[in-house]
């Protein structure tokens, strides 16, 4: 068994004349929580979509416990739990519908576990998912992914436009998986006092390329400025103005 759950290495990819990630190398061990912050466009959603096989890589590799994604889907996918922001499910099923729809992807899916997130989420099995609120698709589109245990959680912008207390569940969430033995998380948010809540390794991603890749806590004793230790949101203007400040 492969050591990482992620080992990414020199992937680069361009659209076009655009290079969306230039060379980046990325392995993370398994029980970890990375947050992947960035500015808007700098290829955190790309960097996701070759993680799960949704693009092929063009140059360098991408490895998922131990397997290529686009190569062997039914044996990533099925350990991995995603969250989107863009969270398609569809619209026409209800609640059961899409639990009992879901459940047939995953052996290891988990049905106790996923009654008891319904319940923890109000969300009505009668329901339609077209019907439901931005909040309230998230917590669906969550439960999906964490019902069958999922040895890799992937969030990708799961906070954004929703309100503090489905961040709360989603944030909790997260804790959890972790606190579950082996359990790993990836997730990206531009919410970073979120991130700084329960990441313990921060990369952050500017133009494609990796700019800081470490423990959260290292990150911050570099940055820091005399006395008090700067907060994420610092750092990352920091980086964003194109200088890190002084160490
Ligand atoms: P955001 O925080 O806004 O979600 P991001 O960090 O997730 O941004 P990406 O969505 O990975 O950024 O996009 C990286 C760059 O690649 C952007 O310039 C984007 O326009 C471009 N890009 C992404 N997908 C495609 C595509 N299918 N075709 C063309 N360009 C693309």
């Amino acid at each position: 068994m492969s050591e990482f759950v992620i080992a990414v290495s020199e992937l680069t990819r361009r659209f076009g004349a655009m290079t969306a990630l230039a060379s980046v190398t990325l392995s993370l061990p398994r029980g970890s929580v990375y947050g992947l912050v960035g500015a808007n466009g700098a290829g955190k959603t790309t960097l996701i979509k070759h993680i799960l096989g949704l693009l092929r890589a063009q140059e360098g590799s991408v490895r998922i416990f131990g397997y290529d994604p686009v190569a062997d889907p039914v044996a990533v996918l099925s350990r991995v739990g995603y969250l989107s922001e863009e969270n398609d499910i569809p619209g026409w099923m209800r609640i059961e519908e899409l639990i009992r729809y879901s459940r047939a992807f995953y052996p290891a899916w988990d049905d106790a576990y996923a009654e008891e997130l319904r319940k923890m989420f109000a969300l009505d099995p009668m329901a339609k998912v077209k019907s439901l609120s931005k909040g309230q698709k998230a917590r669906a589109g969550l439960l999906i992914a964490l019902a069958h245990r999922p040895e890799l959680l992937v969030l990708d912008e799961p906070s954004s436009g929703l309100d503090p207390i489905v961040r709360r569940d989603i944030l909790g969430a997260v804790i959890r998986s972790v606190a579950e033995e082996g359990r790993t998380v990836l997730f990206s948010s531009h919410l970073l006092e979120e991130v700084e809540q329960v990441a313990d390794h921060v990369t952050m991603i500017s133009g494609g390329r990796i700019v800081v890749s470490a423990p959260l806590n290292e990150i911050k004793e570099s940055h820091r400025a005399g006395e008090r230790l700067p907060t994420l949101d610092e750092i990352f203007i920091a980086h964003a103005a194109g200088a890190a400040p002084e160490g």
